[in-house]
């Protein structure tokens, strides 16, 4: 799969995402991330890409020309229109199960706006995805367009190890994930729970998917609207919900 990401910032992107397992996976090719920057498509003669808003207000606001000639160039040897990924704080807000699906994609392309934003007709005719991944303002796209590659890159085939599947994460069965604990059994007189040194994968399970749902409970309730329990586990719920059953 590959990320391209138009950003007045490419060396932001390039270095922060080259770590790490992203890293790993760009060395191997399994992943990509190519960069290009919307300056260089400025007719400008001080390469300039933003203007005064019409009907004026604070900031200035990215040009659509700029933006547009980068997209036409950027996609000119493609034989499918990508989906295009703006990032802004009005878009949806991002969450796993739009990761694993824009990982899906063969290629994926991100518009980082700047400045009080993007003129609006350039992105009428690229976008396909708004996407906010959060409700508070950043300076830029980059960030979002870093975050949101690097938790579609893991659900990309390939990227995660075995030993580091994204399976047992918080939010792939809807619920976040349960305490996690290394050695040494014993840490400033607090043990691991002792289920856990047992080698009983079924109680271990057990106490793993009951440690979840009350996590979940207590950080994010609403989450267990949408979840599907199992038999056990929805009895452990109602045990919790109604205590004297
Ligand atoms: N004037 C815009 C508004 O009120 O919606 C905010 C512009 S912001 C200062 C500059 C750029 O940062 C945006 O165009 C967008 O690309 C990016 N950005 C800021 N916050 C974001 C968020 N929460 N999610 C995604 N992108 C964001």
């Amino acid at each position: 799969m590959v990320f391209h990401v138009m950003t007045l910032f490419p060396e932001m992107v390039e270095q922060g995402l080259h770590t790490s397992i992203l890293g790993r996976a760009m060395d191997a090719g399994i992943i990509g991330v190519k960069t290009v920057n919307i300056r260089d498509y400025s007719e400008d003669k001080h390469r300039h890409v933003d203007d005064y808003p019409y009907g004026g207000g604070a900031g200035m606001v990215m040009a659509a020309d700029p933006i547009a000639r980068c997209f036409e160039d950027l996609t000119s040897g493609m034989t499918k229109k990508p989906r295009v990924v703006y990032l802004t704080p009005w878009g949806k807000v991002f969450n796993q199960q739009m990761a694993k699906d824009f990982a899906a994609e063969e290629d994926l392309v991100f518009l980082c706006g700047h400045y009080e934003g993007v003129d609006e007709r350039v992105l009428e005719e690229i976008v396909t995805d708004y996407v906010s991944i959060g409700d508070y303002v950043l300076s830029g796209g980059e960030l979002p367009a870093m975050v949101m590659i690097d938790a579609i890159a893991r659900m990309v085939p390939g990227v995660l190890t075995n030993e580091e599947s994204g399976e047992t994460e918080s939010f792939m069965n809807g619920l976040l994930e349960y305490p996690q604990y290394t050695r040494p059994e014993v840490w400033r007189d607090r043990p691991v729970p002792e289920v856990l040194l047992s080698g009983h994968h079924a109680k271990i399970a057990e106490w793993r998917m009951q440690r979840s749902i009350d996590r979940t409970l207590a950080f994010r309730p609403e989450l267990m609207e949408n979840v599907e329990l199992d038999k056990k586990s929805a009895k452990y719920l109602r045990s919790l919900q109604n205590p004297t059953e």
